[in-house]
């Protein structure tokens, strides 16, 4: 395996994201890796802020459902000691954000959670598959307990 140094886990809020962070943090103890986190807010409206599609953490909004991601965000993130500085909040398609994003923060491996999918759902395409495609860097896909 080659030298990951900017591993990115990527978390969806559900109740798998504990699963895949372990593995996330372990990988990145064990390859003395930095590691980010990010989730890509794509449930609500775009919010107004100074930083585009960017959403700052460390100023309050005045809207509950953004400051509940946020904390949602936060918890997982001090769980796993990340810093304040590798912590991301962006506005946006998930498949698409997330491949930008490594590109431009230099990752060098995404981690992402991945369902045993069949049929319809197999053709219709996971997270997992669409950032498998749209990114320039490796990666891992964590198989969810069913
Ligand atoms: P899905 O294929 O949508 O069930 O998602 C599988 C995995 O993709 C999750 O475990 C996350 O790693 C990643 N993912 C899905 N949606 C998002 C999102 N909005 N932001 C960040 N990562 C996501």
């Amino acid at each position: 395996m080659s030298q990951y140094k900017n591993i990115l886990l990527t978390i969806d809020f559900s109740e798998h994201d504990g699963f895949v962070a372990d593995k996330a943090r372990d990988l990145a103890k064990q390859l003395n890796a930095e590691l980010s986190i990010l989730h890509i807010l794509d449930d609500i409206p775009m919010p107004d802020t100074p930083y585009g599609t960017v959403i700052p953490l460390n100023e309050d909004s005045s809207y509950p459902m953004l400051e509940a991601e946020k904390t949602q965000l936060k918890q997982l993130a001090d769980k796993l000691a990340i810093a304040s500085t590798d912590r991301w909040l962006i506005w946006g398609e998930p498949k698409q954000e997330i491949a930008l994003f490594a590109e431009r923060e230099k990752i060098d491996l995404i981690i992402v959670g991945s369902h045993g999918r069949h049929g319809l759902a197999l053709l219709l395409g996971s997270t997992a598959n669409g950032v498998l495609h749209h990114a320039k860097c490796d990666v891992l896909a964590i198989r969810l307990p069913d």
